[in-house]
């Protein structure tokens, strides 16, 4: 069972996505280090293969940006990005680095955002109407236009996810970085260094994915159960796992 309800067409928030991620892509600084590039292409490869029973037929896309705040998100449609200086705070750890993506892509899986963009549009209508009148382009850049979801934002990040969402994607992602064959400990030692640099300065990675609370105690009691699909994904590899 996930949180909240998912209202607006998944069509059309992937095809708004899909623009507004290309727009970021024309204006801002895309990450020059041919490394954290095939880093992030590899990771997002292994994950959402595993994610693919989640997501059928998503044209997944992987970008770095050259942004020193360490931060990530993925759009619904598939459209993921990570700052390098996110890569930078993981210190070019892979397994650090699939955690975040495992998580971001456990939001799109859960369609968080559309749920958060409903909740915030005040929907009351049944998702049928909704629906017919989102095959309207215009009615549904007017429906859009109306709620909290206005122009400058961006589709997945226009709204903090909630504590339960976090919650949900924490365990998602945890098992998609397992099953992928990531360590899944590095989810633990990865929101640790995030803490670290939370108490110097709140971070926008932080704001848009507030803290569960006890995220890390979470994280731990799951770990045995993920640890057990990290080593079997390994063994698949032909690789071994960390001890
Ligand atoms: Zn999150």
């Amino acid at each position: 069972m996930s949180c909240g309800t998912a209202m607006l067409s998944d069509e059309h928030l992937a095809k708004r996505s899909k623009s507004q991620f290309k727009a970021m892509k024309d204006n801002e600084k895309i990450s020059s280090n041919a490394s954290h590039q095939a880093m992030i292409e590899r990771v997002g490869k292994r994950i959402t293969g595993v994610a693919q029973v989640d997501l059928p037929g998503t044209e997944w896309e992987f970008v770095v940006f050259q942004k020193n705040e360490p931060n990530a998100f993925a759009m619904p449609g598939g459209k993921v990005g990570v700052n390098s200086g996110l890569i930078e705070l993981a210190g070019g750890n892979e397994d650090e680095v699939a955690a975040v993506i495992g998580h971001e892509i456990a939001h799109v899986a859960f369609r968080h955002s559309n749920k958060r963009m409903t909740q915030a549009m005040g929907i009351a209508l049944g998702g049928v109407i909704l629906n017919t009148a989102m095959r309207d382009k215009s009615s549904s850049d007017r429906l859009l236009a109306s709620g909290a979801y206005g122009a400058g934002t961006t589709v997945g990040m226009a709204l903090p996810f909630s504590r339960s969402q976090e919650r949900e994607a924490d365990h998602r992602g945890l098992f998609y970085s397992a099953m992928a064959g990531y360590d899944p400990r590095a989810a633990v030692s990865f929101w640790k260094k995030m803490q670290g640099r939370k108490k110097r300065k709140m971070p926008q990675f932080l704001s848009t994915h507030p803290n569960p609370g006890n995220r890390i105690e979470f994280l731990q009691s799951n770990m045995d159960h993920a640890y057990v699909l990290y080593v079997k994904a390994k063994n698949a590899r032909g690789e071994s796992p960390n001890p």
